[in-house]
């Protein structure tokens, strides 16, 4: 069973990946956006991780609805409330359960990621994060470490698409040959979750 100290180190977790990737992300998001994905992860997964450090909510619904409705307030862009609805939802799912198995999670995730595709109206294909989020719930049934792959082959998969949606779409053919930075983002916070449950 997974309590709210596994949630809590989840996003820890995410939080440093996301440090470590930040320049990186910023990089991929450069020829094909505005170059500022790294920059508005850092600043939400900092808001989450002053916010945990303080006082770390009690459940695990609590500790992804929290890191969720500061994703939406700190990050901005259109990454910000996509995020943002993920946590939030697969915190809503869990309720106020003081565990939850893994099996309910990945109930969560996947009613959540249903959620991020009805907000942003992407499609697998689209070349955005739904490209490594399917997958990686997809996934979930086998194995966290399955998930993690998935989400990482799902992120590199986006490289040869045409983006359909968000800023990268306005460049239409131009976005082709470039992988895209929400898709791997969205690796970056299955790796942590993976890492998490090792
Ligand atoms: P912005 O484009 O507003 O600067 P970010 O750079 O933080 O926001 O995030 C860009 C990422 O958001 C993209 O790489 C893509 O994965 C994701 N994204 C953008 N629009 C959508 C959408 N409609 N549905 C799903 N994901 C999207
Ligand atoms: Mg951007
Ligand atoms: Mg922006």
């Amino acid at each position: 069973m997974l309590d709210a100290d596994f949630f809590r180190r989840w996003m820890l977790a995410a939080a440093a990946s996301v440090d470590r990737e930040a320049e990186r992300l910023t990089a991929l998001d450069s020829p094909i956006g505005d170059a500022d994905h790294g920059t508005n992860l850092q600043r939400g997964f900092a808001a989450i991780r002053e916010a945990l450090e303080k006082e770390p909510p009690a459940t695990p619904g609590a500790v992804l609805t929290q890191s969720g409705r500061l994703l939406i307030s700190k990050v901005g862009g259109a990454s910000g409330p996509l995020y943002g609805t993920l946590l939030r939802r697969t915190g809503k799912a869990l309720g106020d359960a003081a565990e939850v198995s893994e099996e309910q999670l990945a109930d969560a995730l996947r009613a959540a990621v249903d959620a991020v595709r009805q907000l942003g109206g992407a499609a697998p294909g689209d070349k955005t994060m739904v490209d490594a989020l399917v997958p990686a719930v997809d996934a979930l049934g086998d194995s966290f470490a399955a998930a993690r792959r998935a989400a990482e082959e799902g992120a590199v998969a986006t490289t040869p698409l045409q983006a359909r949606k968000g800023r990268a779409s306005y460049l239409g053919e131009r976005s082709i040959g470039h992988q895209d930075p929400g898709a791997t983002s969205s690796a970056l916070l299955i790796a942590a979750l993976a890492e998490t449950a090792e």
